[in-house]
């Protein structure tokens, strides 16, 4: 028997998988913040990961764009930024996992883009405040199609690059990750019921700057994926 709604149900949001008919459900999105270097120092907060850990947000799964959707500039900023990041798929369900295990619970990657209300996410972190009004909005969580792993090694290099209207603003490799995927798993796994589902996005590297209604994004992960990007009108 199907239940009985006030009202239609949102649809699940999803993700198409390259070599699939089949669709991927996005249960839960979690981000990492400063994972690389170069980025954590130009945001004015170094790592030192001998004496710090890794540390979390979360984007609501309808805020999922797919690659190549136009959207609006925000509303509520005056600078919205750009973060291209490198995408975990999980297909198998994980707690306490242990780094050597981790591999067993990916699905497979794509190419992200963290889309950032910057100016409000600083006055959160200024405040001491969460950071949802800067990183959990409309339309903020951009992915390609999923990859499937198909029990390849995990992804611990390979260029990471975004574009803007064809120039490079950002120019890494996955193998400068602070915390690489099986710590990343091994560590969210202590706080979390990993399932199938869930995303994660692995942190951006330095580059970090606003866009503005017309740019277009071209971020690519080498051996994962590309994801594309326009930014629309202001709504
Ligand atoms: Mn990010």
């Amino acid at each position: 028997m199907t239940e009985k709604y006030l009202f239609q149900p949102a649809a699940v949001p999803s993700l198409a998988v390259v070599g699939s008919d089949a669709r991927y459900p996005v249960g839960r999105i979690f981000c990492v913040g400063r994972n690389y270097h170069a980025h954590a120092i130009e945001m004015a907060r170094p790592v030192d990961k001998a004496t710090m850990r890794p540390f979390y947000f979360t984007k609501t799964p309808s805020t999922l764009v797919a690659s190549g959707e136009t959207v609006p500039y925000p509303t509520g900023t005056e600078n919205y930024h750009y973060e291209m990041e490198l995408v975990v798929a999980i297909g198998k369900a994980g707690f306490r996992v242990a780094e050597a295990d981790a591999a067993d619970l990916i699905y497979g990657y794509a190419a992200g883009l963290d889309m950032t209300r910057r100016d409000l996410q600083l006055v959160a972190r200024e405040q001491g405040r969460p950071w949802d009004l800067g990183k959990d909005f409309e339309r903020s969580a951009v992915c390609s199609a999923i990859v499937p792993a198909n029990g390849r090694a995990v992804v611990d290099r390979g260029e990471i690059v975004l574009e803007v209207n064809g120039e490079t603003r950002q120019s890494s490799d996955v193998s400068k990750l602070i915390w690489d995927i099986p710590e990343l798993l091994a560590d969210l796994s202590q706080f979390y019921h990993l399932q199938p589902g869930d995303l994660i996005y692995t942190g951006t590297p330095e580059g970090v700057g606003p866009v503005v209604s017309g740019d277009r994004l071209v971020g690519r992960v080498a051996g994962v994926a590309e994801v594309h990007l326009t930014i629309g009108e202001r709504e």
